[in-house]
């Protein structure tokens, strides 16, 4: 596939890539029993999943487990920091999946998988056979990796954030709260995490929204690596929309945080003691607790699938998709997660027809905002090889650095294309 990055944005845009590239063909209609796949986590890979599946074929029944009534989306969860939208502009719900897909819906949590007798058990008792099982459950913290760190402290007053809903809510009344001059300090993990532009981006809808309402106030970035995704897209942008509000320090310069008190409001790096007035602590990241606990994730914490159907390599009969599966050179995104989920929603018709899957193509592209007319970009499109998941040759790439005011506003105007389309296309 030979696709340029200008046409790759317009069928962004247009919705077009929104789809696995090239999985949907031959699968074709002969089939015989109901067969019960059962899908956990209703995000952006879980929920594409179900209904790519009932899409795919309406007469598997398809049962998604997913303990929240509504879903807030992380895309799009800066934003809310910069006034720019609502928490209700970001919430999706699941009563399309099911009256228009009959996708069957159940608000309850899986507590733990059965790979010998394939079930899962839901915490209200409910016991799911599956002949198939998919499992999306985005990330969870390593609770333990910065000393005085921990979910208390992260609801009560250092919050994270990069799980979208309360999280939300509690930083943005913090930085709302904050006096003019104030220090907000944004503290980043290592590789990998869950959206690696994600703290860059909230840096600068933060500065957007502190240089309108605060604007003697500072942003310190403390990262625990020393490079970081759109760099110097970011870095450019922030010089030009924000001079001297963000600083960022690497892990060269002592960035990594090592420590926090809360009652303080202090961080500890290798070289020095620092107050915040607000302070947003992203902890280092492993696959969510389900896939953790039921054998699907190894040492490195993430979850090893075949490329072709993210089929776990550990636990046959389960796909894991989305931030907690291993991916290659794909981020963990929502577009990556849903791209995913379609890919193997594929695979798994075609298994339960007693066919091979067909070797897909994956995309993900990356919006970032760094002001309301402000955009950039990353894009890829990615090919399995005898080395797993590889990015296609030439097939993506960057905003341009020196691109001008039209393709930036552009990108931000793609932004939106982007979240518009992904949404209907997912929870539609
Ligand atoms: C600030 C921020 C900005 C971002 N911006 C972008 C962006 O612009 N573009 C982009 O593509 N990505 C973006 N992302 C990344 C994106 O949000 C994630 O990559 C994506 O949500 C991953 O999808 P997922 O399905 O793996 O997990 P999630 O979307 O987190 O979904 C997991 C779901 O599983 C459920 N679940 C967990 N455990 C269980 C269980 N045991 N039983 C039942 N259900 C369970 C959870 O309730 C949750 O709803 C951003 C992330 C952040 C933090």
């Amino acid at each position: 596939m030979n696709i340029s990055r200008r046409d790759f944005n317009k069928l962004i845009v247009s919705g077009i890539a929104g789809s696995a590239l090239g999985v949907f063909g031959g699968i074709g209609n002969a089939y015989a029993a109901k067969n019960r796949v059962v899908v956990i986590g209703g995000g952006f890979g879980g929920a594409t999943a179900a209904k790519y599946l009932k899409k795919l074929d309406p007469s598997l029944s398809v049962t998604l487990v997913e303990p929240k009534a509504a879903y807030i989306t992380c895309p799009f969860s800066n934003w809310v920091l910069g006034g720019l939208k609502t928490m209700e502009e970001i919430t999706q719900t699941y009563g399309n999946l099911s009256s228009r897909y009959g996708v069957k819906v159940m608000a309850d949590t899986a507590v733990s998988i059965d790979t010998a007798r394939s079930t899962v058990t839901l915490k209200g008792g409910a016991v799911l056979n599956y002949d198939r099982l998919i499992v999306s459950p985005g990330i969870d913290f390593k609770w333990d990796a910065i000393q005085g760190y921990s979910q208390e402290v992260a609801e009560a007053t250092m919050p994270h954030a990069f799980q979208a809903g309360p999280q939300t809510v509690l930083l943005n009344r913090q930085l709302q709260m904050m006096k003019d001059g104030g220090t907000v300090l944004i503290c980043p993990p290592a590789n990998p995490f869950r959206c690696p532009p994600g703290p860059y981006e909230r840096a600068s809808i933060i500065a957007y929204y502190l240089k309108e309402h605060k604007p003697k106030s500072k942003i310190l970035i403390l990262d625990a690596k020393d490079k970081f995704s759109k760099q110097a897209l970011f870095q450019k942008g922030w010089e030009r929309l924000y001079p001297g509000m963000i600083e960022w320090r690497g892990a060269a310069k002592g960035g990594k945080v090592q420590a926090v008190d809360s009652a303080a409001m202090t961080v500890t790096t290798e070289l020095e003691v620092l107050k915040g007035d607000v302070v947003n602590i992203i902890p280092p990241q492993k696959a969510g607790r389900i896939a953790f606990d039921s054998g699907l994730s190894d040492a490195s914490g993430w979850c090893p699938v075949n490329p072709v159907s993210f089929e776990s390599t550990l636990r046959p009969g389960v796909h894991v998709i989305g931030d907690a599966c291993v991916a290659g050179p794909m981020p963990k995104s929502g577009f990556a997660a849903s791209s995913q989920g379609k890919v193997a929603a594929a695979a798994i018709v075609r298994l339960l027809r007693g066919k091979q899957p067909v070797s897909p193509s994956l995309v993900n592209t990356c919006y970032s905002l760094l002001a309301p007319g402000y955009g950039i970009s990353v894009a890829g499109v990615y090919k399995i090889s005898a080395e797993g998941i590889v990015e296609v040759p030439n097939s993506g790439g960057l905003t341009p650095i020196d691109a001008g005011d039209d393709q930036l506003m552009q990108e931000a105007m793609y932004a939106r294309g982007w979240y518009n389309n992904i949404v209907k296309d997912i929870w539609g």
